[in-house]
């Protein structure tokens, strides 16, 4: 049995998940889950299966059927089949959550690389022998390495990778 479901334009649609084999609608969200694979410590594949495509995920959005059956669903799915029939909103929260948990794992990753390489010896000793740009600091012996030192320090994570990425492309001139 298919079950209609009133589309936004007002134009009744089989439920895209339903023509998909996974249950019958009317779908309930149930939550999102981070779903990691690792056989290894250093190695983390998504453990996950979108049942909606057979992608591999990390995030599984999970859904359940008018029968009580759940299904895991990859953000980019959930992302197409809203748009086409329907949001209810905590999709969209849990995705904005999950965009969110992605942006700060790249961040994560981006600071732990490119730190090292702003406080190498290489980038340190292109500033150390410049006065630092405030002629007050400068009269005090302070060089311009202080002075970037200092802007990291006050910088966030946006502004210490501007800052990362800026060190790697000039150590690779
Ligand atoms: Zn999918």
């Amino acid at each position: 049995m298919t079950t209609l479901y009133q589309s936004r334009t007002g134009q009744p649609k089989i439920h895209p998940y339903e023509q998909r084999g996974l249950g019958t609608a009317p779908y309930r969200f149930v939550g999102v889950r981070k779903n990691v694979y690792s056989p290894v410590p250093e190695v983390q594949q998504p453990g996950g299966t979108c049942s909606y495509c057979g992608t591999g995920i990390l995030f599984e959005f999970c859904i359940r059927s008018s029968e009580g059956k759940e299904y895991t669903i990859g953000s980019e799915c959930i992302r197409k089949v809203d748009s086409e029939i329907y949001q209810p909103s905590e999709f969209i929260l849990a995705l904005r959550n999950h965009e969110r948990d992605q942006r700060h794992d790249r961040e994560t990753r981006q600071l732990a690389e490119l730190t090292p390489i702003f406080f190498s010896p290489e980038y340190q000793q292109l500033f150390d022998g410049q006065p630092h740009p405030n002629k007050f600091y400068a009269e005090q012996g302070s060089t311009k390495w202080d002075y970037m030192k200092f802007c990291w320090n006050a910088s966030g994570s946006r502004g210490k990778i501007a800052m990362g990425k800026m060190a790697k492309k000039r150590l690779a001139e």
